[in-house]
């Protein structure tokens, strides 16, 4: 798709020309009817004004993709603009679908190594959404869909619990992997079964050196518990009186149900912007693909309450899309869906046509994506953010820009060109919610981050094929061509501390343009206010650290 044809593609006429500060914005003089662009009054003011447009610096987003050059997020800056406004009192709320407005544009991508169900509730208490990856049994999948639906902020529904016969070792074993050493002891060793008592540091303190220790004697058996249904506030006025660190609920019959923990009491906050359903419960959505058995795992997906699907193919211009599409939309008429990956109008035309809520955009452009160099096929970010936005908006589709976001600059540079909201994968990788275990290496603390499309996450053994549906339509037998690697990442602490900073960081670039709520972004993008810079390759150098013999870029 040529981009050249882009900007005649704008539907927006030279009447949407706002006063901007009592200028009349010069708008997008490519891509609009000019006939009134120069005013007829010959008052003072007007003159002022006329004289003040000729300062307008910068090209307009039309006029930055003209050339037909594919861009990305490092070949161009926006210039700054005007400030009346605090940078806290910037609005972030942006649709992600036609039927679902984020108060935080921020989406965490459906792969193995981002998003459970503990990631997509950070990412919904913080007022972003996750997705729920489908390289697993629908099962599986359904159930982490039904751990958000059922999340209530505070009890840990799912904790690490311990049977008497474990041991001392275990226990450190526990500790190392989990960084924590409170464990509930129950008959069985699960949740559910009847509460015998806890360990804690206390217990296993100076014990190191007997490892073979059975917790039955040493365990805390004198215990503080609550019973189910308690409501969190009380249990945490249990929690606070009793100096404990942790709190068992238990039910009638003594079983274990859920714990609170001291420590999420001290960093417990209200999480006012969380992303939720009218039921009050946060918002959740999930990947599948387009093969005939993926309608069953659709099936048990809404009935755990699924909010948004997604349709996970990395080229999703296709009739199994554009049928599946049609399915959800004849079957579930309320459901959410988003369509693609696309990067062209043309591409985006058809799952439009096909009734999608929303558009996600990108090929090749993700950290851990070979597609362009393996199958020549792709688009550079930037150019199929703005292109398929631009045409996506006159149906009134949101887009999410999926893949290559590196920083808050990045996420902002991505809304400036039409997105509506980023999906993130590298971005959340290695932090504490992402599935997976830590490790070291070098002394650096790790996790996996990985391709969908790599030959591990394609082979894993319960996946039955989920992560190659997303790059192969019907051909599940044949030879694997590998669209992604497999890597690591370094540990980022917890996305309920990472995502507050990304928010902080939008407001903050937000406010230096000088647009009070993203929504105001978006119109200055389209009315010719917002202005964009080409950066030479010394230009990049230039804005980023240089000079120093050594430095320390720690972010928040
Ligand atoms: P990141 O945020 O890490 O730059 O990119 C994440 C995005 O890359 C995902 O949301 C998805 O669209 C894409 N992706 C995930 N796995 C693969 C892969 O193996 N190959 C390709 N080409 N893209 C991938």
């Amino acid at each position: 798709m040529a981009n050249s044809s882009a900007a005649a593609d704008v539907d927006v006429g030279a009447n949407l020309k706002p006063k901007v500060n009592g200028l009349m914005g010069s708008g997008d003089s490519s891509s609009y009817p000019t006939t009134t662009t120069k005013t007829t009054t010959t008052t003072a003011a007007a003159a002022a004004a006329d004289k003040l447009e000729q300062l307008q610096d910068g090209l307009s987003c039309s006029e930055l993709f003209k050339n037909g050059e594919g861009l990305t997020y490092n070949d161009f800056l926006i210039l700054p603009g005007y400030i009346d406004f605090a940078a806290e009192e910037v609005d972030l709320s942006s649709p992600l679908t036609k039927g679902i407005t984020l108060r935080a544009p921020l989406v965490s991508s459906p792969m193995d190594t981002v998003t459970e169900s503990e990631m997509a509730i950070a990412m919904a208490l913080c007022g972003g959404i996750g997705i729920i990856h489908h390289n697993c049994t629908p099962e599986y999948q359904a159930l982490e869909v039904h751990k958000v639906k059922k999340y209530k902020h505070g009890f840990m529904r799912d904790p690490s619990v311990m049977s008497p016969s474990n041991t001392v070792g275990d226990v450190l074993e526990a500790r190392r992997k989990n960084g924590f050493t409170g464990y509930p002891v129950t008959e069985n060793g699960k949740l559910g079964g009847k509460l015998l008592g806890m360990v804690t540091s206390r217990d296993i303190d100076f014990r190191e050196h007997q490892p073979e220790v059975l917790l039955a004697d040493i365990m805390t058996t004198e215990l503080i518990t609550a019973p189910n249904g308690i409501t969190l506030p009380m249990a945490n006025a249990i929690l606070e009186k009793s100096k404990k660190g942790k709190l068992p609920i238990v039910n009638q019959d003594g079983e274990l149900v859920a714990m609170i923990a001291r420590t999420d009491l001290k960093k417990a906050r209200s999480y006012p912007n969380a992303s939720k359903d009218s039921n009050k419960q946060l918002l959740v959505g999930a990947a599948i693909g387009t093969r005939h058995e993926d309608k069953a795992r659709l099936h048990l997906l809404v009935a755990n309450g699924v909010d948004v699907i997604i349709l996970d193919s990395s080229q999703g211009n296709s009739i199994y899309q554009v049928e599946m599409i049609k399915f959800i939309k004849e079957t579930y008429s309320d459901l959410q869906v988003i369509g693609g990956n696309v990067v062209t109008r043309a591409q985006a035309k058809n799952l439009i046509d096909a009734g999608v809520d929303g558009l996600r955009v990108g090929m090749g452009s993700g950290s851990i994506c070979i597609t362009q160099e393996v199958m020549a096929c792709g688009c550079p970010q930037a150019t199929a953010v703005h292109q398929v936005s631009q045409f996506a908006k006159q149906f009134g589709v949101p887009v999410i820009a999926d893949g290559g976001i590196q920083s808050i600059g990045h996420i902002v540079k991505a809304m400036a060109l039409g997105a509506s909201a980023v999906m993130m994968g590298s971005l959340l990788a290695g932090t504490s919610e992402a599935p997976g275990e830590y490790f070291f290496s070098d002394g650096v603390r790790l996790k996996k981050y990985r391709g969908m499309g790599s030959l591990e996450a394609m082979e894993r053994g319960d996946a039955k094929g989920a992560a190659m549906s997303r790059y192969y339509h019907n051909e599940m037998d044949k030879m694997k061509v590998a669209q992604g690697v497999s890597g690591s990442i370094v540990d980022k602490g917890s996305v309920l501390r990472y995502l507050p900073y990304l928010e902080c960081g939008l407001q903050h670039s937000c406010q230096d343009i000088g647009a009070n709520s993203v929504s105001k972004l978006r119109e200055m993008i389209y009315n010719g206010q917002l202005r964009f810079m080409k950066r030479t390759h010394s230009a990049q150098l230039e804005g980023n650290v240089h000079g120093l013999f050594s430095y320390e870029k720690r972010l928040f």
